[in-house]
């Protein structure tokens, strides 16, 4: 068996000829930026999230970017960030001119642990970006309560996690402006990069507004210094269409999911995805974790199954980052969880039986090694 990590292609036969047929009309429509599409879609995004506000971007990165900018974090400010995310979250904080101050994940959940993150608020912390990493929400509530009693605001990084709840809330309306990406391979995926911001605010929309069209509400009047981050007709005309089915893929997703969970429980030294009080998983991503991690992938890659790590290397030992000063065992949680985490294939129309050969093979590596 040959089984990819991510295979659009099932998913994308399903709703080829809706595809075409929006892109068409966007084709013949003879408006490309900021037109009709992204009005649609913003409205149905924003119904989506429960939030009030729905502002279409290029991309997640400038998604996390312009909502730091809107909240007013400025140069010299510190933002709260986990210690094991993927890097735009962090370069976000960076573009904004503030320093990334790391918290460490809780190793059972793999998101913000939020006992951790009172000892790193100072006179400089001005917000906290909870990233509900491979589709799990983080605990919002001890989140928010942090939030509220340091007067910190909340800048959600929802990238992996559209359409999670926390206590039945929306991942993605919890902060002041939440950031969120359509990257090819998230849950919601454009055809290139997209992304957007959700939030309840009149005045974070109107901000992010402007920032994303060159610091300008009216044409060649510049009242700040913005960019070009918008979202463009094209994918705004597919995400439309993609979002109708979001509900039905994720339910396939958690589908997916309780499946490999079955298959893979009580196997000596494999940890499995452990529920979360009070959230609901999307399953962006299928994680397990083990010490023999890169033993497995390769018996994985022996039998025909791709893997991917997501991250083999945390935030603070990029070499990008080295200007920070950390070194090995700064953050050693974020460091366990890379050297030890392996991302099983998930997608729309994978089989059950390729589920099965994929947890057959990881058995008997097990069974060879216990
Ligand atoms: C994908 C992703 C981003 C960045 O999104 P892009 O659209 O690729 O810029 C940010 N944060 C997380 C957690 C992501 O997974």
């Amino acid at each position: 068996m040959n089984i990819k990590f991510l295979d659009f292609h099932p998913s994308h036969s399903e709703i080829r000829a809706e595809i075409l047929e929006a892109l068409a009309k966007v084709y013949d429509s003879n408006w490309y930026i900021l037109g009709k599409e992204v009005q649609n879609f913003e409205n149905a995004y924003a119904q989506y999230s429960k939030t009030k506000h729905c502002i279409g971007v290029a991309n997640g990165l400038e998604a996390i970017h312009l909502s730091l900018k809107a909240i007013g974090v400025e140069p010299g400010d510190e933002v709260i960030v986990p210690s094991n995310t993927y890097i735009a979250t962090v370069l976000a904080v960076t573009y904004a001119g503030a320093t990334p101050v790391f918290v460490e994940p809780r190793l059972t959940s793999y998101n913000i642990n939020p006992e951790l993150i009172e000892p790193k608020i100072t006179s400089k912390t001005k917000a906290i970006i909870p990233v509900h990493l491979y589709g799990l929400p983080c605990e919002m509530d001890a989140i928010l309560n942090i939030s509220k009693k340091h007067n910190l605001s909340i800048v959600e990084d929802n990238a992996q996690s559209q359409g999670a709840t926390f206590n039945g809330k929306m991942t993605g309306s919890f902060g002041l402006a939440n950031a969120t990406s359509f990257y090819p391979g998230k849950n919601l995926g454009a055809l290139g990069d997209a992304g957007a911001i959700t939030t309840d605010s009149d005045e974070m929309a109107n901000k992010l507004k402007i920032l994303r069209n060159y610091g300008s509400e009216k044409k060649y009047f510049n009242s700040v210094i913005g960019y070009n981050s918008r979202l463009d007709e094209m994918q705004a005309a597919v995400l439309s269409v993609k979002l109708k089915h979001l509900n039905n893929w994720t339910s396939e997703r958690v589908k997916i999911a309780e499946k490999y969970k079955f298959l893979l429980k009580g196997i000596p030294g494999l940890e499995i995805p452990q529920p979360v009080e009070g959230a609901t998983h999307v399953y962006h991503q299928f994680i397990i974790r083990c010490k023999n991690r890169d033993e497995l992938k390769n018996r994985l890659i022996e039998n025909g199954v791709e893997t991917l790590i997501h991250y083999p290397i945390p935030p603070h030992l990029q070499e990008a980052y080295s200007s920070l000063g950390f070194k090995e065992g700064s953050f050693p949680i974020a460091e366990e969880i890379s050297s030890t985490v392996l991302s099983l294939p998930i997608y729309i129309g994978l089989k059950d039986e390729q589920i099965e050969y994929i947890c057959d093979v990881i058995k008997d590596f097990f069974q060879s090694k216990n």
